[in-house]
């Protein structure tokens, strides 16, 4: 079905709000629906490995534009076994047909880490000549006849959950198993369905986005895009209030927030259409798309970020427990020296004048109080 030139304006302009990228965009998309690539909509196979399919499921949540729209009119979803009809040799008979006849032309999105003990046998998917199929052979051989690969979610990209110690079954990211093709890695415990379909959309215009280091598109993923820079929180963490419970006022720090060393854009994008994210909702960030999910980046996944002297600054220890302004070695590096260097004048001034007033009994106070009781 090809697109009609004002369908696909619609489409994009949608795109266009959703990823939040520049007016910029325009005159390409313009372009790009004159130009009518090849059939019209992107032939896509999305394949799971080792997953739970809540990346799928979230991409089905798509708002804008709606995966109504992105299904009928942006891309054509060969294969899901989320949502497809077809079963058994029928539906695994797509992938072969696809692998021919669309040779280097689809997108190949992996949902899921793979594993490669036993000889991938952890995890088969159909089956050849009566004999099951791995999902190590499938990635391998749908991988070496696409365009592009785009690994989806924590599990496709880093190994995620499936990865965690002690990891029997070999579990691996897609980027360990796919050689010679471009991948692009939308981690997230699930992918926010914008992230997905934004880079779905791009490589079907413009071909592959600017990525970070770690594969990421910079547009949901970016240095700007840090958590603690961007978080509604911020004022707490900066002058010493933490919750210490679920539903406490202040920063989620000693929660376990990972926003100081997470990346995304949720604090502007929302979930759900822009109702709501994560620090928001009282459930503290825990770093879903960056690799050491789950394991917490030397923390638990509910721990706090392990605290420690500010470089540069020896003669001021910097202890959350006891000055209640949280900074790690990490953490750091995250928020960058100015930001420290402004917590901690914060922090100081605030404690100055808390001493002076001599008002009620602050945070920071109450903390040494204590430790003074013991
Ligand atoms: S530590 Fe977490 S909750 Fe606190 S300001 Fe940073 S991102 Fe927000
Ligand atoms: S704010 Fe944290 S938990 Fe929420 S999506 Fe971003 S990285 Fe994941």
């Amino acid at each position: 079905m090809l697109i009609s030139r004002k369908k696909f304006l619609q489409v994009s302009a949608g795109s266009i709000a959703g990823v939040a990228l520049s007016s910029l965009w325009l005159p390409k998309l313009l372009s790009a629906a004159d130009a009518k690539n090849g059939k019209g909509r992107l032939p896509v196979i999305w394949f799971q490995a080792q997953a739970c399919s809540g990346c799928a499921v979230s991409f089905l949540d798509a708002a804008y534009p709606s995966v109504d729209d992105v299904l009928i009119e942006v891309i054509s979803l060969e294969f899901n076994p989320v949502i497809m009809g077809a079963t058994g040799d029928l539906a695994m008979g797509v992938i072969d047909r696809m692998m021919v006849e669309e040779k280097g032309k689809y997108i190949f999105v992996v949902e899921g880490s793979i594993p490669t003990e036993a000889d991938g046998f952890y995890c088969t998917v159909g089956e050849k000549e009566g004999n099951p199929v791995t999902a190590l052979e499938w990635v391998k051989n749908i991988a070496a006849n696409s365009m592009a690969v785009v690994a989806v979610g924590a599990c496709a990209s880093w190994g995620g959950i499936p990865s965690a110690p002690p990891n029997p079954t070999g579990a691996m990211p897609a980027s360990k198993i796919v050689t010679g093709k471009p991948i692009i890695n939308i981690p997230g415990c699930p992918p926010h369905p914008d992230w997905m379909v934004g880079t779905i959309v791009n490589v079907l215009k413009y071909g592959i986005p600017e990525l970070d280091k770690l594969n990421r598109p910079t547009m949901f993923y970016g240095t700007d895009k840090l958590i603690h820079d961007n978080c509604e929180l911020r004022q707490y963490f900066d002058t010493g209030t933490f919750a210490k419970d679920y539903g406490d006022k202040g920063c989620l720090y000693e929660l376990g927030c990972k926003g100081p060393v997470s990346h995304c854009d949720v604090s502007t994008r929302g979930w759900n259409g822009g109702v709501n994210w994560c620090n928001r909702s009282g459930g503290p960030c825990i770093g879903c798309t960056e690799p050491f999910f789950p394991g917490g980046a030397g923390s638990g996944l509910y721990e706090k970020l392990p605290a420690v002297e500010v470089p540069g600054l020896e003669k001021i220890n910097i202890n959350a427990n006891t000055v209640g302004v949280a900074l790690g070695g990490v953490v750091v590096a995250g928020i960058g020296a100015h930001a420290a260097a402004r917590m901690i004048a914060t922090k100081y001034r605030q404690n100055k004048e808390e001493k002076n007033r001599d008002k009620g009994t602050p945070y920071i106070l109450k903390e040494k109080e204590e430790e003074e009781d013991k």
